[in-house]
């Protein structure tokens, strides 16, 4: 029975269902499944009461087919070791899904935020920050954290300012952590990354009309019915990135419940709302449902978990009614709910392709950090005038005044565009080498899911082969 499996023994089993369309020696696929080293730290800190308490954090390292390696850090009562392999081994093959040269990290503390004061946040940050310096767990070519659920930029400004307490020397100790505030050395667009990297793959994925005829919808995202369950960094852009496509939102479901309405929700509203009262219950316009787990169940064309795992699993399945399920969070579908799912004709969309919008533009932002130089900054002035002495020579060639709209944007890209613009890039042309090995083995026969898989053993594969270790 796959539902006594762990989280880490899930990730394992799609690695192992992708393995079989391979033909690499056995010991190379075990040495690219296995999670290469994990740490579990525990350590005091005094409450502002005075009272000291125990706190137990996690960083595993999955993969060190390439350095750094890459992941988030948690802050959830549910943290703990098979957890955390379990999402730095997702962190791995997604990486390599969209050609971004990481091995796959993550960790995590085991706390409810919501139970602890600010300056109590900050003293565990910093101390689970210097546990990963001692234990050699961070560093620009070390191990890079970002933000995950339940942290943010602020958990990472406490992290660099740490590092950068205790490596003051270090020339590009900046890159050790991604997802900073712009301030401290942050890039424009990674904040609302996941969410649009999400919104990205989503229009690719429903540009193709035949798929979407066998899900029983029409291309584009215009119009299509949303639910969405966690409403935090990603949900949130997800939101504001679908809206923009004119897709309608019809619940969002938070951890103390869900509001629905079938007409559509304003999202910016919904934010405002929840900001002002700290929650979304008692929303007006919407009817309330006490239970969020019963949003999952709503008729609709596209269900996005963006909260935790193992949301849609044997017990729901049955009664879920999406088209298409996107996933944001890491790990909502379990082995068989997907099985069931897949075999109903509901398009699942996997996490190590869809939300890998996230550690893209960390990504880019790591390497901003290293060339200590803002994308844009060198060549925005130039283009500009090599894009006006354009139009001046047509305009006095062919004598005609273009009017502004005309012209439209003379500018060079600034670095915001830039992340934009290779942030779609990232995910169209993933999703279409991932939809291309589908084709090659049948649709009928693998999945979306499946096909990322394959695309992700063969480059961590290629990777280790390289090294002429498994000749
Ligand atoms: P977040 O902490 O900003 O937001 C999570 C939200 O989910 C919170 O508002 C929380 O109240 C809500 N929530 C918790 N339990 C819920 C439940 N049972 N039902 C409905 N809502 C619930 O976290 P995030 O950064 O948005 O991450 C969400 C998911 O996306 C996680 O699985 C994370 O691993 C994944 N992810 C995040 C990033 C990133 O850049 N932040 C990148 C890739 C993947």
């Amino acid at each position: 029975m796959t539902q006594d499996l762990s989280f880490f023994d899930k990730v394992n089993l799609n690695f192992d269902k992708a393995a079989r369309y391979t033909d690499y020696p056995k010991g190379l696929l075990e040495q690219i499944k296995v999670c290469n080293s994990s740490c579990h730290f525990t350590f005091p800190v005094k409450r502002d009461d005075g009272t000291i308490i125990t706190i137990h954090g996690w960083r595993a390292e999955h993969s060190h087919h390439n350095l750094p390696t890459k992941g988030g850090i948690r802050y959830s009562t549910l943290v703990n070791e098979d957890e955390i392999m379990a999402l730095a081994a997702l962190m791995t093959y997604k990486c390599a899904v969209v050609d971004i040269p990481f091995g796959g990290a993550k960790g995590g503390i085991q706390l409810d935020r919501s139970d602890y004061s600010e300056s109590e946040l900050e003293r565990i940050t910093r101390r689970y920050t210097y546990e990963l310096i001692q234990k050699n767990y961070i560093g620009p070519g070390i191990d890079v954290p970002a933000p995950d659920f339940g942290t943010s930029e602020q958990e990472m400004a406490w992290i660099l300012d740490t590092y950068l307490t205790m490596s003051p020397d270090k020339l590009d100790a900046i890159a050790c952590v991604t997802g900073k505030p712009i301030e401290q050395n942050g890039i424009q667009g990674r904040r609302e990354a996941t969410g649009r990297g999400v919104v990205f793959g989503l229009e690719e994925v429903c540009s193709y009309e035949e798929d979407m005829k066998r899900a029983g919808l029409s291309p584009g995202l215009r119009g299509k019915t949303v639910v969405l369950q966690g409403f935090g960094n990603v949900g949130y852009n997800a939101a504001k990135y679908l809206s923009e496509y004119e897709a309608e939102i019809i619940c969002i479901a938070e951890a103390d419940g869900a509001i629905y309405n079938p007409n559509g929700l304003d999202f910016e509203k919904v934010a405002t709302f929840r900001a002002e009262n700290g929650s979304i219950r008692h929303y007006p316009d919407a009817t309330f449902i006490e239970n969020p787990n019963d949003c999952l169940e709503l008729e609709c064309d596209i269900l996005i978990p963006a909260a935790l795992e193992n949301q849609l699993t044997a017990e729901n399945v049955n009664r879920i009614k999406a088209k298409i399920i996107a996933e944001a969070a890491n790990g909502p579908t379990t082995a068989e709910a997907n099985e069931i799912l897949q075999e109903r004709g509901v398009l699942i969309i996997p996490d190590t392709y869809l939300n890998a919008g996230g550690v893209t533009v960390s990504y880019f932002e790591w390497l901003r950090n290293l060339s200590h130089v803002g994308f844009g900054r060198l060549g925005r002035r130039y283009e500009e005038s090599a894009f006006n002495a354009m139009l001046h020579f047509i305009e006095q060639a062919t004598g005609y005044q273009l009017t502004d709209d005309e012209r439209g944007p003379v500018h060079g890209a600034d670095e915001q565009a830039l992340v934009n613009s290779g942030l779609q890039d990232t995910m169209v042309n993933a999703y279409q080498e991932i939809r291309e090995i589908q084709l090659e083995h049948g649709k009928d026969k693998i999945d979306i899911r499946t096909a990322a898989y394959i695309k992700a053993i063969h480059k961590i594969a290629q990777s280790y082969m390289q090294l002429g270790i498994f000749p």
